[in-house]
């Protein structure tokens, strides 16, 4: 076999019409491209299996959430203030680079650098524009798409960065939809803009891609997981960012030494590796690379990246964050909406806490007919609610500080049933433009010779069968449409195809990746049966042409797990 390159697994792309660069007859634009007919229903094959694993599997809802949103939305998600590269410009050509991207090789981590640290590295090493240029000082860059929305200048709005803040700011919602228990989860697969500084590698890099997102809402203080157990015992590969080097190890074992910090991080790697091999990324190129503190999201407090070996090197296609209480806790200071769970005790607890008593003696002659609404206010608080020795009340719109003459701070017992917590979010977020291109490039396999095929899992290949007639005549094509429509009736997608040798359109299908090829022939006039040959193994069976169905939806099962 040849070994693969990027722009052999693009020319393949845009031969078959998997992936097109977009507004190509102007020319095309960096970071944005289109899917083709096949690239179309490769990426809903993905979606489909993803949504089979966290719907079906794991039991996590689905919503579908706006792409634009108001600023004071990621203003609170911190994404205005810090969700930025730093960048470089040539004083001379006017070219932008990501700063990190052209100190490769004089540093193991640039993405972990400071402004001040990459410009020291590029001063220190002389780096220069790939046109000589002198470079500029390093600055940040919001990669956010800013926009307005409404006329007359209208509000500031943003494209969503990421799909996850429409499913935070639903909390509320959601909790209730799912019965107000932790822990529940919610997935969204949806559109997210970056203004990427300069996309160069394809569809890895992308100023509009698509995401598979999904927010697990648990319990802070539980670090267990139900399904743990089931998967504890299973292999992985990690690189944990205390040694930087490759570990065999397995889930417990890294829960256990603390490396994967609890279970249900653990539990949705392994979900994550389950579904990326499933989809046709092969496990010994895949690996989960811990981020160092330094490179971490300005939200998460632990993160994983399923990495996929390509020819470009390790690449990141799924991060396994674990975002604490940030989000929630932050649209909560934001919105001030009430963004909790309430957690029940198995038993009420006896509880001694500090309460507010109004003196209704005194507040009586002193504020007479709003003294009973004083006195509500003054019940409702709670003691932090005091400053020094005074709280604050409205009397009639209007704020009013109140001393101990009013009230006195008394303990009293009583009886409490829960406690509200900020949950805490386990968010394993797909790129799927990223996914889709690491099935197409493990996929591909080219011979010497320059025969190509795409290995494609059938599962996710765009095309089930080829359907051919030896000829076009004596009936056989008659047969072959109906077989194929037979096939299509069972919602398997087929490619009827009679021009051309039998050779010519076995290869036509290797080459789009398609798993199985039937042709029908003039012993199934007399028999009844036809030719299933094997993308991958080129063997052929004869079966009943009636059985077709029933032998391609057999290969297409696939269970639940673990
Ligand atoms: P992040 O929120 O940065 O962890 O991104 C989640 C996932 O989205 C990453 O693991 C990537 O697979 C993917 N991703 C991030 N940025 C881009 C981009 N500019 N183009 C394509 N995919 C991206």
């Amino acid at each position: 076999m040849k070994e693969v390159t990027s722009g052999d697994v693009l020319s393949l792309c845009k031969r078959r019409g998997y992936i097109y660069p977009a507004y190509e007859i102007y020319g095309g634009i960096a970071g944005l491209y289109d899917y083709g007919p096949l690239g179309t229903v490769l990426k809903e094959n993905i979606v489909a299996l993803w949504r089979r694993i966290y719907a079906l599997q794991e039991g996590f809802v689905e919503i579908d959430g706006d792409n634009i949103g108001p600023e004071a939305v990621f203003k609170a998600s911190g994404h205005v203030d810090s969700f930025a590269d730093l960048s470089v410009t040539c004083k001379a050509c006017g070219e932008s680079y990501r700063a990190d991207h052209l100190v490769q090789g004089l540093h193991p981590n640039p993405d972990s650098l400071s402004a001040a640290e990459l410009q020291r590295l590029l001063r220190e090493n002389d780096v220069r524009c790939p046109c000589n240029g002198e470079l500029a000082d390093v600055e940040e860059f919001n990669l956010m798409f800013k926009t307005r929305i409404g006329p007359g200048g209208g509000r500031i709005g943003y494209l969503r960065p990421e799909t996850a803040q429409s499913i935070f700011v639903n909390y509320p919602n959601l909790y209730r939809y799912c019965r107000e228990k932790l822990p529940f989860g919610c997935i969204q697969v949806g559109r997210g803009f970056r203004n990427e500084i300069s996309p160069r590698q394809g569809v890895i890099r992308l100023r509009e891609f698509n995401m598979m997102e999904a927010e697990l809402f648990v319990d802070p203080e539980d670090k267990t997981w139900p399904r743990y157990e089931g998967i504890k015992g299973k292999q992985v590969r990690l690189v944990p960012n205390v040694t930087g080097e490759e570990v065999e190890t397995t889930y417990g074992e890294a829960v256990e030494k603390g490396t994967i910090g609890n279970q249900t991080l653990a539990y949705f790697m392994w979900v994550t590796f389950d579904f990326l091999t499933s989809v046709g990324i092969d496990p010994v190129r895949l690996r989960f690379r811990q981020h160092l503190s330094t490179e971490m999201a300005h939200y998460a407090a632990d993160c994983w990246d399923a990495e996929v070996l390509l020819s470009l090197g390790w690449t990141e296609v799924v991060g396994i964050a674990d975002r604490g209480c940030w989000d929630l806790s932050r649209h909560m200071e934001h919105s001030k909406a009430d963004l909790t769970a309430f957690k029940r005790y198995d038993e009420p607890q006896d509880v001694v806490r500090d309460a507010i008593r109004p003196k209704f003696g005194a507040l009586g002659p002193r504020f007479k007919g709003a003294a009973g609404d004083i006195k509500k206010q003054l019940e409702g608080m709670d003691a932090s609610a005091v400053h020094d020795g005074k709280v604050t009340v409205k009397v009639d719109g209007q704020d009013l500080e109140l001393d101990g003459e009013y009230f006195e701070v008394v303990q009293v017992q009583e009886k409490e049933t829960g406690v509200r917590v900020v949950p805490h979010v386990i968010e394993p977020s797909h790129g799927l433009d990223r996914i889709l291109y690491a099935c197409l490039e493990h996929a591909y396999g080219e011979k010497e010779d320059g025969y190509l095929t795409l290995g494609l899992k059938p599962l996710v290949a765009p095309i089930k069968v080829g359907v051919f007639p030896l000829m076009a005549k004596d009936g056989m094509e008659v047969v072959a449409q109906a077989l194929d429509l037979a096939l299509r009736e069972e919602g398997i997608a087929t490619y009827y195809d009679d021009s051309g040798s039998i050779g010519r359109r076995y290869a036509r299908m290797d080459e789009a990746g398609t798993p199985w090829c039937v042709t029908v022939d003039y012993d199934t006039l007399e028999q009844g049966d036809v030719t299933i040959r094997d993308r991958d193994t080129a063997e052929q069976v004869r079966v009943s042409a009636d059985d077709v169905v029933a032998f391609v939806k057999e290969r297409l099962k696939r269970k639940l797990s673990p």
